[in-house]
């Protein structure tokens, strides 16, 4: 299973960053995890916040945050809209589901003749 993000929205703030003071570094992202593997991709509706400085790599948790930048923050996650959980299905899936339907009828008129064959 691999796992990929769909960035909804990444943006620098004007805050200074708690950490280091610095201004323009902050980068406050928004993405969503979508997960995939032969047989389908699956998008979650979850919405993964993170905020980080580039100046200090630092990861800045809600806990550090100051006002201005809770501010910042309510004001961008308004403008976000977030994809539906979804699943969708590849080629390969369908491939696979036809093969075992065929697999089980064959089976199933297999078993059936034997009943048959065994009644008389
Ligand atoms: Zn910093």
């Amino acid at each position: 299973m691999k796992t990929e993000y769909i960035v909804l929205k990444e943006t620098i703030l004007n805050n200074n960053c708690p950490e280091c003071y610095s201004t323009e570094s902050l980068t406050l992202s928004f993405k969503q995890k979508k997960l995939l593997n032969n047989f389908f991709v699956k998008t979650k509706g979850e919405v993964i916040e993170s905020m980080n400085c580039k100046k200090c790599e630092t990861i800045i948790f809600p806990g550090r945050w100051t006002d201005d930048i809770e501010r910042v923050y309510d004001y961008h996650k308004k403008t976000i809209s977030a994809t539906p959980t979804s699943i969708k299905f590849t080629g390969l899936f369908y491939v696979m589901l036809l093969l075992s339907l065929l697999i089980l009828a064959t089976l199933y008129t297999y078993l059936f003749h034997q009943e048959v064959f065994m009644q008389l």
